[in-house]
Parts: structure tokens; C-alpha cells; sequence
């Protein structure tokens, strides 16, 4: 893909940023479940936080395909989802409070996120409801002037540190709603521990940047944290998700290319049987037929990042990349640790790390198998099959 000269300036701008946290950086933090505070602090610094903000917020108001840019030289620098997923959801996430939110919410709210005084969470996921989001059980009850919220959410990354929630919750029932995806609302609040007990998930990989299930408990909700108008929470949320499928897509093809980077530098090292593995073709190809899937699923996720930017429907595009970048992500991890033999089940090689949490990308935020619903039933335009 042909960069513009700003394109190439943000890659090698954010590059350097990375520069400063090394291999022995990120494999610490996935030792030890530290957050990497520093880093997102740098970036914060730089701006870099705000790269899809409008500019009258404070962000740099460019588009999806910067940040996407930006997103996929932090993975591919070996910060690996534990870099990306610390600053993820300052990205797009907030998508919903910039187009529906009110003026102050976004003359106030948005600020505190680019600077990183506000840390954010997603509220989304339920473990009654899994992905049928329109069954999701945690509601909003009118209480005086706002409401007050009880529920369960699961899988909420970040929920130890953020000071602030973007929560989706049923404010009418869905039974006196026309279609299952009316009557849920979504609020941007504080989260209050008083009221919210955020419970860490022991998990597979990405051990610095936590997943929660939260307990949330008569949670009191100003009427001002409401984001746009009741009712229409579903809705604005589809607004968030292209994007994200997007940056996904180009987080998982950043990995890829950490991990056939250390791949390739040590089949020409590594030497047995006189010669260095990589002179062998069954360990050439499959390198090979990575850097090939790497490339075809970044050239969607570009596709995908030019439709949102030109306004087109970028339904197909996204997911599509979503899914592509995810798979090549983690086809291209698992060659790589093949391609180190026993040395690539050792944390000092780092691609053990780089397999584990290629897999986030291939179940969050959402399954290959809804990409495919998605596909088959809007691209395909065969029947509904659930
Ligand atoms: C590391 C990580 C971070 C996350 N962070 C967040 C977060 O910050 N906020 C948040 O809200 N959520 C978060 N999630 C949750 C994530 O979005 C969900 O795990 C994901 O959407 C899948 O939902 P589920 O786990 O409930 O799967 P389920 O809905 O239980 O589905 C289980 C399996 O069944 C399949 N399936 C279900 N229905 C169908 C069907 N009709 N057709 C075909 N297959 C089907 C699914 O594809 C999946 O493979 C995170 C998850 C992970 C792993």
C-alpha cells in the first residue's frame, strides 16, 4: 500500500514512541500483570490518543485509516495486543459521545480522554447474553432526575483502572419494544467502586491489560450521562463498530508481522545440519505464505479504513478485514513459533506471547462465526440463520 508523505509521518512518529519500550518491556509486563502506564503515557503525550477526535475537542480529527496506521505500528513494534488494547478504546470507542453525544459532553468529556486524565471501559458484554446483545439483562430504572442501573458484564478490559464507563442497559423491556434492538440505552458515567465490584478474569494471554466481570449494583446515573436519546443505545453502538472491526484487523496484521519478523531473523541464524534452517524450503514456504496472508488482509483493512473515510458503507469491507487480519495474524504467530522449534515455546523469543494474544483478535469483538452471519445474510443476501 502506497503511503502518503503525513501517512509515513505518523507511522514513523509513533514507531519512535515504541522504540523506547523494548522486547524485555512487554514480556515484564506479561510476567507480572503490570500495566504499562508508561507507554500509554507517552503516547498520551504525543497526541496520539486523540488521532481520530475532532479537532474542536482537541484531537487531530484525522480518520480511520490513520488510526489505523497508528494502531498497527504499535503491535507490530512486539507490544502486541498488550500495547494496542491499552489504548484501544480511546480511539474509537468514544465514536458514540462524539456523534450523539450532547455539546458539553463532548466539549468535556472528550478532552479528558485524549489527555488520558480519563481512562474508559466498555460495557457491552454479558454473561447471560453473549453476543445476542438485544438479550442483554442489565437495566437502567428512572430514579429522580437520572436513573439507577443493575446488571452483570463480562469480559469489560480495563475495568480496574477506569474511572469512566461506556455501558449499554435495557431501559424498556424488551417485550413492549417492536424490535428486540429498541429500548436499550447507553450511558457514559462515572464507574463508581462504591457501586461497581470489578472482578479480573484469570486469562490466556495479555495478562497486563485485564478483562473483568462487573458486578453493578443500584450504579446511580445522572440524566446527563445519558448519550443521545434513550432508547437508541443499539443504534449508536453500530456506529463504533466498523471502525473497530478495522483497527482490529489492523492490530492482528501488526502482530503477524512482529512474529514473521523474529521468525525470519532466526531461521537465518539458527544453523542444524550444517546450514541455517532457513535454507530449508519447508521452513522458507510456510514464512513465505505468511508475509502473503499478512499483505492481502492489510490491503482490506485499508479498503475497509477508506470506505468509513469516504463515507461509503463499509459493512463488508470491515468485517471482512476484521476477520482476514485476525486469521493471517495468527496463522503467521503460529508459523513463527514453528519456525523456533523448542526455542519457540520459551517466553525469551517472544512469539509464545505474540500466539496468545493473536487469539483475542480472532474471538473479540466479535466471532468469525457472526463475520460470516454477517456475510452470508448482507453480502451474500441468503436468509437470517438465527
Ligand atoms: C480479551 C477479550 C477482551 C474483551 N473485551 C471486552 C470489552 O472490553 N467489553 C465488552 O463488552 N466485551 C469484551 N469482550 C467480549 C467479546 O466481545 C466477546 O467474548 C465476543 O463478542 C464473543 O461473545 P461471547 O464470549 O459471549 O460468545 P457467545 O455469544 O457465548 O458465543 C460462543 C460461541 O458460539 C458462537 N455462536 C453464537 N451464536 C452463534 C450463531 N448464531 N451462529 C454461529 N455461531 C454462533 C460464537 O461465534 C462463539 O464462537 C472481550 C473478550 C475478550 C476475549
Amino acid at each position: 500500500m502506497q503511503l502518503t508523505e503525513d501517512q509515513q509521518s505518523i507511522r514513523d512518529s509513533v514507531a519512535r514512541v515504541c522504540a523506547a519500550y523494548d522486547d524485555e518491556y512487554w514480556r515484564r509486563t506479561d510476567e507480572t500483570g503490570v500495566f504499562p502506564q508508561a507507554f500509554v503515557d507517552d503516547m498520551a503525550a504525543g497526541g496520539w490518543l486523540g488521532i481520530a477526535m475532532p479537532e474542536e475537542a482537541g484531537g487531530a480529527g484525522l480518520g480511520l485509516t490513520e488510526a489505523a496506521l497508528m494502531m498497527q505500528t504499535v503491535t507490530e513494534s512486539g507490544a502486541g495486543f498488550t500495547g494496542a488494547s491499552a489504548i484501544h478504546l480511546n480511539i474509537f470507542g468514544l465514536m458514540p459521545l462524539v456523534k450523539f453525544g450532547t455539546e458539553a459532553q463532548r466539549m468535556e468529556l472528550l478532552p479528558r480522554a485524549i489527555s488520558g486524565e480519563d481512562s474508559a471501559c466498555f460495557g457491552v458484554t454479558e454473561p447471560n447474553s453473549g453476543l445476542d446483545t438485544a438479550s442483554l439483562e442489565t437495566r437502567a430504572e428512572k430514579s429522580g432526575n437520572g436513573y439507577v442501573i443493575n446488571g452483570r458484564k463480562i469480559w469489560t478490559t480495563n475495568a480496574q483502572r477506569a474511572n469512566k464507563i461506556l455501558l449499554i442497559a435495557r431501559t424498556t423491556p424488551k417485550d413492549q419494544c417492536a424490535k428486540p434492538h429498541q429500548g436499550l440505552s447507553l450511558f457514559y458515567t462515572d464507574l463508581d467502586r462504591q457501586y461497581v465490584d470489578a472482578q479480573p478474569i484469570p486469562k490466556m494471554g495479555r495478562k497486563a491489560v485485564e478483562c473483568n466481570t462487573l458486578f453493578i449494583d443500584n450504579l446511580p446515573v445522572p440524566a446527563d450521562d445519558l448519550v443521545g436519546e434513550e432508547g437508541k443505545g443499539f443504534q449508536y453502538l453500530l456506529h463504533g463498530l466498523n471502525p473497530e472491526r478495522v483497527l482490529f484487523g489492523a492490530e492482528a496484521v501488526g502482530l503477524g508481522r512482529a512474529a514473521l519478523r523474529k521468525a525470519t531473523q532466526y531461521a537465518k541464524e539458527r544453523v542444524v545440519f550444517g546450514r541455517p534452517i532457513g535454507q530449508n524450503q519447508g521452513i522458507q514456504h510456510p514464512l513465505a505464505r505468511a508475509f502473503m496472508e499478512l499483505e492481502a488482509a492489510n490491503l482490506m483493512v485499508f479498503e475497509g479504513a477508506r470506505a468509513f473515510d469516504a463515507g461509503e458503507d463499509a459493512g463488508a469491507s470491515a468485517n471482512a478485514a476484521k476477520y482476514l487480519g485476525a486469521e493471517a495474524g495468527f496463522s503467521a504467530c503460529e508459523t513463527a513459533m514453528l519456525t523456533h522449534g523448542g526455542m519457540g515455546y520459551a517466553k525469551e523469543y517472544d512469539v509464545e506471547r505474540y500466539l496468545r494474544e493473536a487469539m483475542i483478535a480472532r474471538i473479540a469483538p466479535v466471532s468469525r462465526e457472526m463475520i460470516f452471519n454477517y456475510v452470508a445474510e448482507r453480502v451474500l443476501g441468503l436468509p437470517k440463520s438465527y
